[in-house]
């Protein structure tokens, strides 16, 4: 399983799956990935299989956009089939989001959203988590930022996961908890993933986030790091020697 996410002036999309190749070691069931285009669309591909099975998915649909994020799946709350594959939209189609671990306590926010009226197109504990997040970033009319620490601090398990937004083509939104999850600082570029091998052929500066984490990965700006109560975290930059 893998994440892998790319926001700069290139093209996100053959950087993504360079990135989730470089991660495929790690083992997987589906693949999949978002992408934001020009024109603010946020498309979402996926599919159960291999890699090439999703770049043979994709081959004439719209996969432009200069901001991504990726995922290889590992099926632990559902089979392994495209509608669970990440990455996950919320009811909205506004957000999307892919995970690596588990959300413990999935069921009960389940039942709590369904009684709100959210209904749900997978059985994964992922698509839990960004439906929380769509509805305590429109009921309590929030940023993503502050609804993802919201959304956060209601989830028991393990995470790495990364958001998009539509209409916010300029950020992606990273976090973790007990999974791995590396940033990678280019020249007006970053790069996200589970670990630094798909990194290292871009940069040699790399940040480690720590648990309870989320990184602001936001265009011309300078990466910034706050935990859950919003609190500016310090942040090392190590520098990776390219070893492949
Ligand atoms: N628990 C999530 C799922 O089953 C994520 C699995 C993973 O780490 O890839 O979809």
């Amino acid at each position: 399983c893998g994440i892998v996410g790319y926001i700069g002036n290139k093209d996100a999309y053959p950087i993504l799956i360079k990135g989730l190749k470089r991660l495929e070691y790690r083992g997987y069931d589906s693949a999949g990935v978002a992408l934001i285009n020009e024109n603010q669309d946020l498309n979402v591909y996926k599919t159960k299989g291999k890699v090439s099975d999703l770049e043979n998915f994709v081959v004439q649909k719209d996969i432009s956009g200069n901001i991504g994020i990726a995922h290889t799946r590992w099926a632990t709350h559902g089979e392994p089939c495209s509608e669970n594959a990440h990455p996950h939209y919320s009811s909205s189609e506004n957000l999307a989001l892919i995970h690596n671990g588990i959300i413990e306590n999935y069921a009960s926010l389940k039942e709590k959203l369904q009684e709100k009226g959210y209904s749900f197109k997978s059985s994964t504990d992922t698509e839990v988590l960004v439906q929380l997040i769509e509805y305590i970033k429109i009921s309590n009319n929030l940023d993503l930022l502050s609804a993802v620490q919201l959304a956060l601090g209601e989830v028991i398990g393990a995470y790495a996961i990364a958001v998009l937004e539509k209409n916010h083509p300029d950020e992606i939104i990273a976090a973790r908890k007990s999974s791995p999850l590396v940033v990678g600082i280019g020249q007006d570029e970053f790069f996200l993933a589970s670990d630094a091998t798909p990194i290292v052929e871009y940069t040699d500066k790399v940040v480690y986030l720590e648990d309870e984490e989320i990184a602001l990965i936001r265009r011309h700006k300078d990466l910034k790091i706050v935990n859950l109560n919003n609190v500016e975290m310090l942040h090392q930059v190590k520098s990776v020697k390219l070893n492949l």
